[in-house]
């Protein structure tokens, strides 16, 4: 399939973009971000280069159609996660109608279709009404410092994160909450257990009950956009050598939350066990902390619902059936819906993300472009 926004996704593949702060030495964005803002300016665009953090920054180009109108951001990263086991992650393949690599899918071709759509703008000067925000930001993988950074700069009506749903109209998606549990024990020798107090035992009482709390919080009804809550233990260390009690356990877990859940659900949760396993055993020691947290997003209605009816009827157009729902990981539309821009998360189908092949579909991607060249025309035009 041969089309400038094919062309445009295969240059981004094969520009290393792995985030820095996933692993060191990585390439980081900044050579895909001069590679962006070249594309933007050269098609007429106004673009402003935000830096961000270490030498990293956001790509913002923006478009003013000729009256006034409401504003438009179409939001993505430009850092992939690291290649690990990857064949030629940067080698941009294109077969049966799939465009293979790092990246592809998340969200180099998402943010393919946003760059496109705004190219259209800036080449034809059809933007009627509004303005057009494109913005490419750094970090979206660990810390999302980009978007953080962008909405303290940048105003917007609405915004589409092109993160990848398989063209489904994402209304919002879980948050996640990150919580570190250690229990104590006392060194002895393994001989004698008299004096030692084991802490990977006790952190095996811990898990049981967090199992046992996982299967509570999925029993639950679940919410029309986010489904039910679950957590699983994600990284555990404890023990010195065979031959001794281990004196300390520490174990990482993640607790992916739903709307209406406090920030701190987790963490809270987590004390709770660790009291009621205190009170059944005296001796009992441990302590949890919260590590990181990330609210669950929820699109306001009034938003979702007019972003959603113009996606829809647009990608109609191209024969796709429009579904809407939730996704179940987390993306930068809760920084921007926090900072007070109704977000949906739309973008292409494909497979593979964070694994070792991965493709987005090439139609898809297409689709995309074109059903956001629509929503701008509608959405900016004043009202
Ligand atoms: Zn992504």
């Amino acid at each position: 399939m041969a089309d400038p926004a094919i062309d445009l996704l295969r240059d981004l593949i094969a520009i290393d973009s792995v985030n820095p702060s996933l692993a060191p030495g990585a390439a980081g964005e900044t050579e895909v971000g001069e590679y962006i803002a070249r594309e933007l300016r050269g098609s007429g665009m106004d673009v402003e280069i935000q830096p961000v953090a270490d030498g990293r920054a956001n790509i913002v180009g923006v478009i003013e159609g000729a009256r006034q109108g409401r504003t438009l951001m179409l939001c993505g990263h430009m850092d992939t996660v690291g290649v690990t086991g990857m064949q030629s992650p940067f080698d941009p393949v294109q077969k049966d109608g799939r465009v293979y690599g790092r990246g592809s899918q998340d969200m180099k071709g998402g943010l393919a279709s946003m760059i496109a759509a705004a190219k259209h703008f800036a080449s034809t000067g059809s933007l009627r009404s509004g303005r057009l925000v494109l913005a490419a930001v750094i970090d979206e993988e660990y810390g999302s410092l980009g978007a953080e950074a962008l909405v303290t700069k940048c105003k917007a009506d609405a915004a589409v994160v092109g993160e990848p749903t398989d063209m489904k109209i994402a209304l919002g998606h879980k948050g996640f909450e990150w919580v570190e549990v250690t229990t104590e024990g006392i060194a002895a020798h393994g001989s004698r257990p008299a004096d030692g107090r084991d802490a990977i035992m006790r952190m095996g009482r811990v898990l049981s009950r967090l199992e046992k709390l996982d299967r509570e919080l999925q029993s639950r009804p679940p919410h029309p956009i986010h489904g039910t809550a679950s957590l699983h233990a994600s990284i555990i260390d404890g023990g010195r050598e065979l031959s001794t009690y281990p004196d300390r356990c520490v174990l990482q877990l993640e607790r992916r939350t739903i709307h209406g859940e406090p920030s701190h659900c987790g963490h809270a949760e987590v004390e709770k066990i660790i009291k009621q396993l205190g009170e059944e055993d005296h001796e009992f020691a441990a302590s949890a902390r919260q590590m990181f947290s990330r609210p669950a997003y929820l699109t306001p209605s009034n938003a979702g619902a007019e972003l959603t009816n113009v996606i829809a009827a647009a990608i109609a157009r191209k024969g796709v059936q429009a579904t809407t729902g939730g996704m179940s990981f987390w993306t930068d539309a809760a920084i921007l819906g926090e900072a007070g821009i109704p977000s949906v998360v739309f973008g292409p189908g494909g497979a593979g993300l964070h694994s070792i092949s991965e493709y987005v579909l090439a139609e898809d991607v297409l689709t995309c472009r074109d059903a956001l060249i629509e929503l701008a025309s509608e959405f900016c035009s004043d009202k």
